[in-house]
């Protein structure tokens, strides 16, 4: 499938909007216990190679739960945005945010050896282990991608 220029979405309440460039039509999701605790659920994530630009950018919280990831919620109402390198060599924005989510696969599940047994998504797709992740993201500081 082709790249979209350019994806929209934004929080809750409206406070913080944003446009994700250069961005694969799929999205990524991790059952990691961190991302678990974060959104409540699991972290739905798609890739914006080109960057995100944002509106409201005053109303973003950030944290930094390792030494290599971080992540974006908007202060006012609390929709999870992003989860980014510190280094800004990947930025992943929130699915569940996107305007138009209907357009995308769901291609990868990573830390699958981390997810409770009491849910699992139907199909088939691509699924990682910490191991997996870990290896193929070898370099520190990546192997803690989505962490
Ligand atoms: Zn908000
Ligand atoms: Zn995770």
């Amino acid at each position: 499938m082709a790249e979209l220029e350019k994806v929209t979405g934004r929080c809750l309440c409206g406070a913080v909007a944003f446009t994700a460039k250069n961005v694969e039509p799929h999205f990524d999701v991790c059952h990691c216990s961190m991302c678990r605790r974060w959104s409540g659920g699991v972290m739905m994530a798609v890739e914006a190679k080109g960057g995100v630009d944002f509106s409201g950018e005053e109303n973003i919280g950030l944290f930094r739960a390792s030494d290599w990831g971080e992540r974006g919620f908007c202060k006012i109402c609390g929709t999870n945005l992003f989860w980014r390198m510190q280094d800004g060599s990947y930025v992943g924005v929130a699915y569940g945010a996107l305007d138009n989510a209907g357009d995308f696969e769901f291609t990868t599940e990573i830390f699958i050896d981390h997810k409770p047994d009491a849910y699992a998504f139907e199909g088939d797709r691509k699924q990682m282990t910490e191991a997996d992740v870990l290896a193929a993201f070898a370099a520190p500081p990546a192997e803690g991608y989505v962490q």
